[in-house]
């Protein structure tokens, strides 16, 4: 079996599409949705993906306040930001770029952005309500590749799902969609770690494997089998001397022998990262719709 490329670059074209229409019909009702984008420090990576998300919000129409702040910006000011856009009407989100510079305490300042506004889905509110399975904010790598696995039509209800990774910005949120007694859930979900006794074990009775290990080859042919779906979430860093830059992205999977026996497999790049800035996108619109909502109930 060679495997159908599920392709994420189309994927987030269609839901940027269909975000675009929402973003139009707010408008029209005198809310245009806003993101406020918070980056300390200038690491290359941080900052590429910081202009990409400020990049997407123009193109579907929504506004963004870019705020680029020295590395040596204070936890106080950063909180003091923070609170700011709590309070700023124009802003239905609020994205802090992570890693922040060791200095500032990660947990203190996740916690200091309104759950109402945490478009991340990252405030143990939206973390918890999730969990329940309440109204929440979704964090947006998990939720695209739900998003993928749904529109390319694969069936999640009574799915054996293995994921491997426990980070909790991926592997545990994305455990606990999936076993939501929801369209999006109903799966049977085993989660893979450093210390699983025989990862291969999990991964052969799998219908769909979930890598998100930050490891490449953690997912070998003889791993999985035939007619399994791939969600490949890594992204590594390997050296090729014939690429100008001295390197090249790869996944998690050994993606030539895996798509071999796999029925749907997402590539690396083009998979899953277009969906996590599309989510991104998704959680802020539904911000700006519950705002209105609120005003006009
Ligand atoms: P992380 O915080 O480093 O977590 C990695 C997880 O994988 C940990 O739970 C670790 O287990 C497990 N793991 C590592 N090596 C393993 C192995 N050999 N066997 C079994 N489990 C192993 O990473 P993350 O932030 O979740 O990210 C994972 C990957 O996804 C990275 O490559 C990252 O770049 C990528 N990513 C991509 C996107 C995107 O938009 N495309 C977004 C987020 C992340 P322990 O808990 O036991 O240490």
């Amino acid at each position: 079996m060679t495997a159908k490329i599920i392709d994420g670059k189309q994927v987030a074209a269609q839901m940027r599409a269909e975000l675009k229409d929402k973003v139009a019909q707010l408008k029209s009702k005198g809310i245009t949705p806003g993101l406020a984008v918070i980056l300390v420090g200038q690491d290359p990576a941080s900052q590429s993906y910081v202009t990409a998300k400020e990049k997407a919000c123009a193109e579907i129409g929504m506004h963004s306040d870019d705020n680029r702040l020295p590395a040596e910006t204070t936890q106080e000011a950063l909180l003091e930001l923070i609170a700011h856009f709590n309070t700023d009407p124009k802003i239905h989100g609020i994205l802090v770029q992570l890693p922040l510079p060791k200095h500032i305490n990660e947990d203190q300042v996740l916690l200091a952005i309104d759950p109402n506004k945490d478009v991340d889905g990252f405030h143990p509110v939206n973390v918890g309500r999730m969990v329940v399975g309440q109204d929440a904010f979704l964090p947006c790598t998990p939720h695209g590749v739900i998003q993928l696995l749904l529109r390319s039509g694969v069936e999640l209800a009574g799915a054996e799902v293995v994921i491997v990774g426990r980070s909790n910005i991926v592997g545990k949120p994305l455990a606990n969609m999936l076993i939501q007694k929801s369209r999006t859930g109903n799966a049977t979900v085993t989660v893979c770690h450093t210390r699983t006794k025989n990862i291969a074990e999990h991964t052969r009775r799998s219908d769909i494997v979930i890598a998100a290990a930050g490891r490449p080859n953690t997912i070998t042919a003889e791993m999985v089998k035939d007619g399994v779906v791939i969600i490949d979430v890594g992204v590594n860093r390997v050296e090729d001397a014939a690429k100008k830059k001295g390197y090249r992205l790869v996944g998690d999977v050994d993606f030539p022998a895996v798509s071999q026996k796999a029925s749907l497999i997402t590539p690396v790049p083009g998979g899953v990262g277009p969906m996590t800035i599309t989510m991104l996108l998704y959680n802020t619109v539904l911000s700006a719709e519950k705002t209105l909502k609120a005003l006009s109930s």
